[in-house]
């Protein structure tokens, strides 16, 4: 059985500013478990990424932008190229994040242009899903992730795919308090896994490592981490503050 080596990432949204960047990573840096055991991730917004860069340098922490366009350069006023990230040394990029496909008409298109877009410049994406609580309640949650996973995926390889990673966010848990019962985050986390070795092999959905995102915290990480299908957390909140975020990435200890 094929080892996926969990990865916590903190998605700061847009609350820090670079100087406030530089202290969180000076807190965190010389305390954070081996890459190969936990991968520690903080996704930026792209001005904060110089600061973060540098000071993340010969540490344990990988780096995220929390989005990018799907164009290597051009006249797109605002954007932040894929390949202008890969220079800066970036590791990943979020895409997809439902306040990007609520408050930014990011459509399932665009989500699948960028995959395409960051694997092509060397990058890995963190793809993002989920359903809203309407679409929960009328029992269409499974069938909704699935289609969005679906859609992201369209025309990557099978060795692309199984280099990335999918995070299940329920949009009534982000931000909410409300996180999702580790069992209803593992039963979707199956789905996307089963979406995935439809789409290719069951070799390829063993690689994919899907995060469960939506409050998480130090209380409930360890409980959603022992599912067998969720590899991962993607964390607001909680990872704003280096105890809280140590705690998190720590969460085997
Ligand atoms: C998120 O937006 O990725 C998220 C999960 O936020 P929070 O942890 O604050 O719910």
């Amino acid at each position: 059985i094929f080892v996926r080596t969990p990865i916590i990432a903190g998605n700061w949204k847009m609350n820090m500013n670079p100087s406030e960047t530089a202290e969180f990573v000076k807190a965190v840096k010389d305390n954070l478990p081996s890459a190969d055991s936990v991968e520690s991730v903080i996704a930026a917004p792209a001005v904060d990424l110089p600061a973060l860069l540098e000071n993340a340098k010969g540490s344990e922490l990988k780096v995220a932008a929390e989005n990018c366009y799907f164009e290597d350069k051009g006249a797109f006023t605002g954007e932040t190229s894929p390949k202008v990230l890969k220079d800066m040394g970036v590791d990943y990029v979020i895409i997809g994040h439902s306040e990007r496909r609520d408050y930014f008409h990011e459509t399932d298109e665009d989500i699948n242009k960028k995959a395409h877009a960051i694997f092509q410049n060397g990058l890995l994406p963190i793809i993002c899903c989920g359903e809203s609580l309407e679409t929960r309640e009328a029992g269409e949650a499974e069938e909704w992730v699935s289609r969005q996973v679906k859609a992201a995926l369209k025309g990557l390889s099978a060795n692309q795919v199984g280099q990335l990673v999918i995070a299940y966010e329920p949009i009534w848990a982000i931000g909410t308090g409300k996180t999702a019962s580790a069992d209803q985050a593992e039963e979707i986390c199956a789905v996307i896994r089963k979406t995935v070795a439809s789409l290719y092999d069951q070799t390829v959905a063993d690689k994919v490592r899907i995060q469960y995102g939506g409050s998480v915290k130090p209380a409930n990480v360890k409980e959603l981490m022992a599912k067998e299908d969720i590899d991962g957390g993607l964390v607001g909140g909680a990872s704003l503050v280096p105890e809280s975020f140590l705690q998190l990435v720590h969460f085997k200890d």
